[in-house]
């Protein structure tokens, strides 16, 4: 029988799937990994993951690649993991992926790498389709392509209506970029619109499939966030925000990042859309106060 070609395999699944060595060295990169994150093989193979290149990060926010790294607990014990994590894409944003890391041993049975295997688990099918419908309806803001002003407020005003008649909960992430004058000032418009994109991605990316987010103007963007409580809105407001601190950009060998400040609230009985906006804008102010890169919710 003839050999299977295990190479044409790995690279036609329909996850990504990269082979590292014992020192955590990318030795293997397939097509499917080069879809999800935007680098091409020959960018990374030679690399250490822990290069800068993808980054994961995990839902606290801790950098995996210094310190809790799964793949590298993996080599160590041998044992099989699975976990939720968030990678660094070439244009910046970061995306939410499933990754499932499994060691390799050699003939005698030592380990000598790992091997993972990661799905991108951002709703981009239904993305996609969304920044179509916005295009078709003139809803689309064309820098970000995401939706526009003038769509999140007629949808604030439908999730007033569900709110009122059938009691559905929702909230509201005002998101506003730090000092992006002074970037502006100090990197050029030009960088400064790469940025804004990169943001706008990584909050659309890290969406759940019913959630909403828009531009609202200059840099600000605005998260509708449905069926939410208290506990859920603060811990989508802070994943936000620490993924947008890792979203990153090189430019001269540099990285470039921006934060922002968060206020989110939750829609009350007697609120309308001016309302609550004004109430998670004097949120904001107070994360800005505070010193900026920071979540209020009230
Ligand atoms: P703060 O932390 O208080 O929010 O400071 P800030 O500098 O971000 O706030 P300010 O409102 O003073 O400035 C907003 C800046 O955002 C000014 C403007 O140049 C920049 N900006 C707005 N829209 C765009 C855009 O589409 N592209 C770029 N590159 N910059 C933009
Ligand atoms: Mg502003
Ligand atoms: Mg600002």
């Amino acid at each position: 029988m003839q050999e299977p070609n295990f190479k044409s395999i790995m690279n036609n699944i329909s996850d990504g799937l990269y082979l590292v060595d014992i020192n955590r060295v990318i030795t293997f990169w397939n097509k499917t990994a080069e879809k999800i994150t935007g680098y091409a093989a020959e960018e990374v193979v030679g690399k250490s993951c822990a290069d800068n290149i993808l980054t994961h990060i995990d839902s606290e926010g801790n950098a995996l690649c210094t310190g809790l790294c799964p793949l590298a607990e993996t080599i160590a014990d041998g044992n099989s993991r699975e976990a939720e994590v968030y990678l660094h894409h070439k244009d910046g944003h970061r995306i939410p992926v499933l990754v499932r890391i499994t060691a390799i041993t050699d003939k005698n049975g030592k380990i000598s790498g790992g091997i993972e295997l990661f799905s991108d688990i951002s709703n981009r099918a239904s993305n996609d389709l969304r920044i179509k419908e916005l295009e078709k309806m003139a809803f689309l803001d064309h820098l970000t392509q995401m939706a526009n002003r003038h769509y999140l407020q007629r949808e604030l005003e439908i999730r007033f209506e569900e709110f009122k008649r059938y009691d559905l909960p929702f909230g509201i992430l005002l998101i506003d970029i730090d000092r992006f004058k002074m970037f502006n000032d100090k990197y050029g418009h030009d960088l400064g619109d790469i940025l804004l994109k990169a943001v706008a991605k990584t909050c659309v990316n890290n969406s759940r499939p019913f959630d909403l987010y828009g531009r609202w103007g200059g840099e600000e963007f605005i998260g509708i966030i449905r069926n939410v409580n208290h506990s859920n809105l603060k811990f989508i407001a802070n994943r936000l925000r620490f993924l947008i601190e890792n979203t990153y950009v090189f430019y001269n060998e540099e990285k470039i990042q921006v934060t922002v400040s968060i206020g989110a609230t939750l829609a009350q009985a007697d609120d309308n859309a001016d309302s609550i906006i004004k109430r998670a804008d004097n949120l904001l102010y107070i994360s800005k106060n505070k010193g900026r890169n920071r979540a209020t919710v009230g």
